[in-house]
Parts: C-alpha cells; sequence; structure tokens
C-alpha cells in the first residue's frame, strides 16, 4: 500500500535526529531511514562544545550566535525529553610554557574573546593528579551526551511508526518534479543526513568532503575526581561515576570504525602524560567524522534535483552546528529564509 509523507530523512545521526525534530515541531510528516550503527559519528562523539579552537586557538566560527542558540536548543529538548543531555562544565586549558601560558592571557584581554575566560582561579587545582602547572578556565562550553539524545528521539520515531531501521538502496529512488518515490513511499522532499557515507552517495558525492576517523577511549580512573573537561593535545571530559572518555586523533586514510591498538597505545601515553593517577581503559570506539575542507556545514537542496537535499558535514563540531543550522534549513524548505551563505551546497559549483 502506497504512503505519503512531506519529507523522507536518511540518517538518524545528529543531523538526521535535529532536522526531523524540527521539521515534525512545524507538522510535517516525515519518514526516517537509518540503519542503526552504534559506531556512528553521533553515536561516539564526546559531544563537547569548546568557543576556542584550531592549532591557533582562535574563537569558534560564529560562536557568539552559536553557543547561546545552542544551549537553548538543548534545555529545551531536555524539558521536552524530561532527560538531562546538555552537561555544562568549564573547561580547563592545561598549559606547560610560559609562552604558551602568555598567549592564553593576552587571548583573555581581547575583547573579542573576553567572555570565554570564567575568570576562575585555577592556581590550586588538581595540582595532586595533573602533571600541568599552568591553566586556563573557559565558559560557555559543556558536553552533550548525543548517544542519549539520538536513543531517546529514535524510540519515539519507533512509538510513532515512522522509523525504518534499514539500509536506504539509492536504486529503488525515483524522482520528478513533483516528489519523490521510494519503493512504496511518497514524499515531497528526501533529506540525506547520512553522516560520512554521503561520500558514496550518487547525488552528493562530488561535495569536497574530507573524512575524518577518530578514536576515543573510556578509562575509569577513581583518583582523578576532575570536574573540568581537561584538554591539552587531548581531552578527558567526566562523565560521572570516575569514568572519562578521552581523545582523540584524525586519520584520514583508512576511512571505517574499527578502534585499532595503535591509537589505544597512542591516548593511553598522552593520558600518562597528562594525569599521573592510574586509570584502566574500559572501552575503545572509533568512528569517522562527516568533515569539509572548508570546515562548513553542507546544506541545501541538488543544483539538478530540487527534491533531494542534504544536511550534512557536521565535522567536528556537530554540537554546535546542528541546533542553528537545522532551523536555517527548516526556514529556507519553508520559504521563510534564505540560507546562511556559508553553509549553502550552493558555495560548490
Ligand atoms: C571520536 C569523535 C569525537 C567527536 N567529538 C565531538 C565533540 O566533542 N563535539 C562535537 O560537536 N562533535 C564531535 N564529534 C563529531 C560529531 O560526532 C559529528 O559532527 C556528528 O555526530 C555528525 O552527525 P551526522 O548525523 O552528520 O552523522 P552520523 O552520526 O554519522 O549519522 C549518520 C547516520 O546515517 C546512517 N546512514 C548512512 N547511510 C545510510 C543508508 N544508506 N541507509 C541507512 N542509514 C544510513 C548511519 O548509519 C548513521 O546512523 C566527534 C566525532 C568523533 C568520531
Amino acid at each position: 500500500m502506497e504512503q505519503r509523507f512531506d519529507y523522507i530523512i536518511i540518517g538518524q545521526g545528529m543531523a538526521g535526529t535535529l532536522l526531523t525534530y524540527l521539521l515534525q515541531k512545524r507538522s510535517a510528516k516525515v519518514l526516517v531511514i537509518d540503519k542503526h550503527n552504534p559506531a556512528s559519528s553521533s553515536n561516539i562523539s564526546a559531544g563537547i562544545i569548546h568557543p576556542i579552537t584550531g592549532r591557533r586557538k582562535v574563537k569558534t566560527w560564529m560562536a557568539d550566535i552559536l553557543i547561546p542558540y545552542a544551549e537553548e536548543f538543548y534545555a529545551i529538548l531536555e524539558t521536552e525529553f524530561e532527560e538531562q543531555l546538555y552537561h555544562k562544565q568549564n573547561i580547563l586549558e592545561l598549559i606547560d610554557t610560559t609562552k604558551d601560558y602568555n598567549d592564553w592571557l593576552m587571548r583573555s584581554a581581547d575583547p573579542e574573546m573576553k567572555q570565554y575566560f570564567s575568570g576562575e582561579e585555577t592556581e590550586g587545582l588538581y595540582n595532586n593528579v595533573i602533571t600541568s602547572l599552568k591553566k586556563i578556565s573557559l565558559t560557555h562550553c559543556g558536553w552533550l551526551d548525543v548517544k542519549k539524545l539520538i536513543t531517546h528521539f529514535r524510540k519515539q520515531l519507533v512509538v510513532n511508526n515512522v522509523l525504518l531501521d534499514e539500509t536506504f538502496h539509492f536504486h529503488d529512488l525515483n524522482t520528478n518534479e513533483n516528489g519523490i518515490t521510494y519503493k512504496n513511499v511518497k514524499a515531497w522532499k528526501i533529506i540525506f543526513c547520512d553522516g560520512w557515507l554521503a561520500t558514496q552517495n550518487p547525488y552528493w558525492s562530488w561535495l569536497p568532503f574530507l573524512a575524518a576517523k577518530g578514536e576515543i577511549i573510556t578509562i575509569h580512573a577513581p583518583r582523578l575526581k576532575a570536574e573540568h573537561i581537561l584538554i591539552k593535545n587531548i581531552f578527558i571530559l567526566p562523565l560521572g561515576n570516575d569514568l572519562y572518555k578521552a581523545g582523540s586523533n584524525y586519520e584520514w586514510k583508512e576511512l571505517n570504525d574499527m578502534p585499532t591498538q595503535k591509537i589505544k597505545d597512542e591516548l593511553i601515553t598522552k593520558l600518562k602524560q597528562l594525569i599521573a593517577v592510574p586509570f584502566e581503559v574500559v572501552k575503545h570506539e572509533a568512528a569517522v567524522r562527516p568533515a569539509v575542507q572548508d570546515r562548513r556545514p553542507l546544506v541545501g537542496l541538488h543544483p539538478k534535483h530540487k527534491n533531494i537535499g542534504i544536511f550534512n558535514g557536521l565535522g567536528t563540531k556537530g554540537v554546535l552546528l546542528a541546533p542553528y543550522f537545522a532551523n536555517n534549513f527548516v526556514e529556507y524548505l519553508n520559504g521563510e529564509k534564505e540560507l546562511n551563505e556559508e553553509v549553502d551546497v550552493k558555495r560548490f559549483k
């Protein structure tokens, strides 16, 4: 029997979840097709929001707009889902050299960045358990329990009978001017939120993806007692119950979700240089981030097939980017607003 929807969304990671949520809020009828993968980027993500990033430690793109937007968005989801999802937590940048410390002090005096420095006294913090002497505390940071969010939302989709837990096959898709047909389903539009697998998507693989595999370990460290997110060349994220996520690395060639002994050893070595307490690795995961060469999301409709869209390219910052740009996309689809030019797929010819 033929079924009719407004949208079919392919993929239920961060991108597909937030887009579906916002479309449903506008009363759209949405069918989600997602082959569950416990090793998706979203399922293993650390979920950190960090206002000052990159090798040069500059203010994150659009941070002043995106951070408050994301904080408010996740607060609304928490009320609706009756679960804590976003954990506001200061970041402690761990610093070894006087030069690096002075660079941080200069940033803290910059009117553009000032608001991200908490002013918290850090001298006495964790002196017995971490090796760095200098620390700088940043605010407007935190982490989202991404897995909890998408798992909760998935249950709602199942209850509403609008989730197909299966692989989407391109040869079953037909498009025409009035919409699309997939097997026995007709819809107005299909939007791909398929993460790094978009590199194999016949409609979107021409976009300049720069997918990057990352590995992450979870450790049990009962003597660490950290309440900040600790960052140096890796991050240590307190999850509660003496558990911490630690990572990560970037690998652009071997793209798969298989954890490797080599990276596990590297992460352990870096951890041992950073913390002076024993720990045990209790989990080790890997996934591929859907990153893009120009480090901006990929949002919009196909240049030839107007009923085929994409919401992707969230890269290393899905938690920060997804709320604002999912909303921008929904407003665009409803004819209310233009897409932000920097994320519109039109920027690539
Ligand atoms: C180790 C690591 C650490 C990270 N840490 C952070 C962090 O601290 N902060 C942050 O903001 N971001 C972080 N990220 C990045 C963040 O996780 C991503 O930006 C985000 O998860 C991307 O979400 P997505 O929905 O685009 O892709 P995905 O999570 O990959 O979701 C895509 C979904 O589509 C499904 N799919 C694909 N093709 C098909 C098909 N043909 N049929 C059916 N289903 C299909 C997949 O199974 C998957 O469920 C991290 C990522 C990694 C790997």
